[in-house]
């Protein structure tokens, strides 16, 4: 496995790989099974494999927790070994985002809602150092996890709209056994606080099978949220019914029971702010 830490030696490599089947899984590390689970899904349907790992700034608020965000390299690389990644790149802050630097990418519609309106320059620092990180390692094809639904869809667009010649696969949510998404973020969650956290999800199914016998909107809606407060501890941040392409949000004159509509949600357990969601 490659290891790559500045932009020019990536580039002599890449240069060097002639396959036009090259799969790409951006990540910000502290490994867990959903990421894993990516990187299988590239490796299947992939000639060569390629792993990032770089905790984006820019994409964190003045208040959250970059700085604390959790950081495990040494586990890491050894996790990719075993999975036989070709080339894993570790850019730095300095070199992606050196002093003269002065650009953005921003997207005007899909980020302004749910995510994007609880952290209002999310979106702008992903779809960032995705397109900076597309253009260095020039893939033909990258996955990204439902568990970010919104963010996956904003990809998707990015690669529409900016003509980017690359394939954008989603790939399901990875649980734990309780059923509770599997995040980087658990970790500051204790075993108590997982378990509440798993009730999340259990929730959503819930909402789902509400929604497939008929249930109308703002009932959906009420189910949700009261369920979430019973459990106790949990905040509900936003709860959304919506379309998966323009996450316009539903009401009660719209039929809910549709392909193409998502339950998404973020969740406040203590300080640590969880999202999920599930497709109708
Ligand atoms: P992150 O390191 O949190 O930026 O995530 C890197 C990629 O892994 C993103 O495409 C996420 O959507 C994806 N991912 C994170 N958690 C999961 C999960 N539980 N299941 C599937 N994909 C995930």
């Amino acid at each position: 496995m490659q290891i790559f830490k500045s932009i020019s030696d990536f580039t002599l490599w890449r240069n060097s790989i002639k396959s036009q089947n090259v799969g790409f899984v951006p990540t910000m590390g502290a490994l867990h099974l959903g990421h894993l689970s990516l990187i299988k899904t590239s490796i299947k349907s992939s000639t060569i494999t390629i792993v990032s790992i770089f905790v984006n700034k820019l994409q964190f608020g003045p208040n959250e927790d970059f700085d604390n965000y959790p950081r495990s390299l040494e586990k890491d690389l050894d996790a990719l070994k075993k999975m036989k990644v070709d080339a894993v790149f570790l850019p730095t802050q300095e070199e992606l985002y050196n002093k003269s630097y002065s650009f953005a990418v921003s997207e005007n519609k899909l980020s302004t809602k749910l995510e994007g309106a609880s952290r209002p320059n999310f979106f702008n620092g992903v779809c960032t150092v995705v397109l900076k990180l597309f253009n260095i390692v020039k893939p033909t094809q990258s996955f990204f996890g439902q568990k970010d639904i919104q963010q996956l869809m904003i990809i998707k667009k990015m690669a529409l709209d900016l003509n980017l010649n690359v394939k954008i696969v989603g790939c399901k949510t990875i649980r734990n056994s309780h059923g509770l998404a599997m995040s980087s973020r658990n970790q500051y969650l204790n075993n108590e606080e997982k378990l509440l956290a798993a009730n999340i999800y259990l929730t959503l199914q819930k909402t789902k099978q509400l929604i497939l016998n008929g249930e109308k909107y703002s009932e959906v809606v009420k189910f949700f949220t009261n369920s979430i407060k019973k459990i106790g501890l949990m905040k509900v941040d936003y709860i959304s019914i919506a379309r998966l392409d323009t996450f316009d949000e539903l009401g009660d004159n719209d039929s809910l029971n549709e392909k193409n509509v998502v339950v998404s949600c973020a969740i406040f357990l203590n300080k640590i702010r969880l999202i999920d969601n599930i497709l109708i």
